[in-house]
């Protein structure tokens, strides 16, 4: 395999460090996890250009950018129960394994999924569970969470995916209607039935399709 160490600390520097990730845990997360690995074979030159790339059954690998930030809006940090919905190539799970203890990640392409375990399951990644369904259902049995980050887009913040934070637990979320641009929120629970609710920007994320995101295909409602 290609030695690109060098490209992934230059990747940490440029596009993370100076443009204002602080987190010193991501930072070394980010400098451990082989990106290469988690891309289509043919694209592992590029792995370390800050941007999305394409995998299988038409989704994407997120830009490092903004996995960083979604991570560091969710301050995780050791001993969070941490739950991703929308494992794609596995790549942001594997980042956050290199933080907290355990990682839940649901994907609901079994293709993908399976892809996603085989990939951990080489680096030695052994604190990640990979479920295939509708992440927009949660993982109740591993509830409640500290943070949840969902890596697509829906029409709004899953109540389920609300319901399962632990009191001061975090949702990152995108949300919004426009298939070219959602707005990246922040949910987080302050007590047994409140929640607050912070805006981190514009972003552009794939569809989060399920029971509470849009219908398979375009983006309505289901
Ligand atoms: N975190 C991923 C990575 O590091 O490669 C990127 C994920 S990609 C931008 C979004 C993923 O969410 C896709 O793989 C898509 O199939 C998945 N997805 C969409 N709706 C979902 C749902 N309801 N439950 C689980 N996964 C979903």
């Amino acid at each position: 395999m290609l030695d690109l160490s060098r490209e992934r600390r230059r990747m940490v520097d440029v596009h993370l460090s100076r443009r204002g990730i602080h987190d010193r845990e991501i930072l070394q997360a980010m400098r451990e996890v082989p990106r290469e690995a988690f891309v289509d074979p043919g694209f592992e030159e590029f792995a370390y250009e800050d941007g999305p790339l394409p995998i299988a059954e038409g989704q994407t690998i997120s830009q490092p950018y903004i996995v960083a930030f979604m991570l560091e809006m969710a301050g995780i940090g050791p001993g969070d129960q941490v739950l991703e919905v929308g494992t794609g190539s596995g790549y942001a799970a594997a980042v956050m394994s290199r933080i907290v203890d355990h990682v839940y990640t649901i994907e609901r392409h079994a293709g993908l999924a399976e892809t996603a375990r085989r990939r951990f399951e080489k680096l030695g990644y052994r604190n990640i569970e990979v479920r295939t369904g509708d992440g927009t259902k949660g993982w109740p049995e591993a509830a409640p969470f500290d943070a949840i980050i969902v890596a697509a887009s829906g029409p709004g913040a899953p109540l389920a995916l609300q319901q399962q934070l632990d009191v001061g637990g975090r949702l990152i979320i995108p949300v919004g209607e426009d298939p070219e641009e959602q707005r990246l929120l922040k949910v987080t629970r302050t007590g047994a039935s409140t929640y607050s609710e912070e805006d981190f920007g514009a972003v552009r994320f794939v569809p989060l399709i399920g029971e509470e995101g849009w219908r398979e295909d375009n983006r309505i409602r289901t």
